[in-house]
């Protein structure tokens, strides 16, 4: 409910009466020079990816043959795990299916924003790396381009810079640029060492601003709980470092990388990979009623959600690479004062995560794709027209 008013609040801040007819002019007489509208509405990004997220249970919910398999023994109770999942998950239509895994993203993006990479309605969305795994496709999604020298998970500088490197170099982004993710390897792929702005990740407590209270408590907790994966921490610690940050310091541009949907899967745990996409599409609804009652970014914040790789198909649901071509197969989605609401998208043009970082550049107001011309144009049909 609460969720739903700040909604409306946002939508009712009007975008069309700010627009001017001298405004107006300027853009059409800018259009063929550069594929980045002169006016937005958009001054902050929030990107989120989920780490292995398939398409599959994006657009259909959760599959009818997997929900049935038990996860493994090891993890303790898998026939209770799989019958809460089944209750929790299951329902007879697709349409009620992901409505229950995502009820936010189904809710707000589809009615509010855009979402991109529904094959059955001939949308398609796609890593262009090759590779199909992590560091590739997240270095692809943040750099604008695949570079063959990026080809391990291994945790090593990027060689390039990403868009969030660009921006915080520019005066007005410098020091307003963060970057929180559960993999330890985000170090590596933001370049931690030559970035210039904070990065956070896996089980590193955050000692770069003052403890709030609750700062405190999540830097107690990264390490004093179990660990299960030695270079990646539960999505609660990331996430929510991430949102005492942004509370704090109000950067322009966040990044908060998810990483348990991937985790589950490789495991072999159905249930535990819909529970982390149900937790994520939850904290996308947490990140949106906070921006939204922050005057800062009030009516004046993009969200951007996606992947960074798919995943095999059937049996192979648990893995995904070079040698599973389907699990090159995203999808993406997009919130924000000058995203038109075409909500699910149909018989859209194919888009690539190459195109992420000159779009998150281009709601800002900069011309990324200008500045690194190997990387992927913006996506138009979610910019201010
Ligand atoms: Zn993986």
């Amino acid at each position: 409910m609460k969720s739903q008013r700040m909604l409306q609040s946002w939508i009712s801040g009007g975008l069309l009466p700010a627009l001017g007819l001298s405004m107006l002019g300027l853009l059409l007489s800018s259009a063929g020079e550069a594929q980045v509208p002169a006016a937005h509405k958009t001054e902050n990004v929030i990107v989120v990816m989920m780490d292995g997220m398939r398409w599959e249970e994006v657009f259909h919910g959760a599959d009818a043959d997997l929900i049935k398999t038990l996860g493994p023994e090891a993890l303790g109770a898998p026939k209770e795990r799989a019958a809460y999942a089944q209750q929790q998950y299951w329902r007879e239509t697709p349409a009620e299916r992901r409505q229950v895994l995502m009820p936010f993203l189904w809710s707000a993006f589809a009615t509010h924003g855009q979402i991109f990479g529904n094959r059955d309605l001939g949308s398609d969305s796609q890593v262009i790396n090759g590779l199909n795994f992590s560091y590739p496709g997240y270095s692809e999604t943040l750099t604008g381009f695949a570079d063959p020298r990026v080809h391990s998970n291994d945790n090593i500088p990027n060689p390039n810079a990403t868009v969030f490197e660009w921006l915080n170099a520019k005066p007005a982004f410098n020091g307003k640029v963060a970057a929180f993710g559960a993999w330890e390897v985000f170090n590596g792929i933001f370049n931690r060492e030559r970035c210039g702005f904070l990065v956070n990740a896996s089980y590193e407590p955050l000692t770069a601003i003052a403890p709030t209270p609750e700062l405190a408590l999540i830097n107690a907790l990264k390490t004093e709980t179990v660990r299960i994966w030695p270079d990646e921490a539960f999505d609660p610690m990331p996430f929510h470092t991430a949102v005492e940050y942004l509370k704090v310091k109000k950067p322009r541009l966040l990044f908060v990388g998810l990483g348990e949907t991937d985790d589950w899967a490789h495991a072999g745990s159905y249930a535990e990979y819909l529970n982390a996409a149900h937790l994520g599409d939850s904290y996308l609804r947490q990140l949106w009623d906070l921006v939204q009652s922050m005057p800062a970014y009030r009516g004046k914040t993009t969200l951007i959600v996606l992947p960074d790789h798919g995943r095999g198909l059937g049996p192979k649901w648990t893995g995904h690479g070079q040698n599973i071509p389907e699990s090159k197969e995203t999808w993406m989605a997009f919130l924000g004062p000058d995203t038109p609401a075409l909500g699910e998208r149909k018989q859209a043009g194919p888009v690539t995560e190459s195109q992420i970082a000159a779009t998150i550049a281009a709601l800002l107001g900069e011309n990324y794709h200008a500045a690194v011309p190997q990387s992927g144009a913006p996506i138009t049909d979610v910019l201010a027209k």
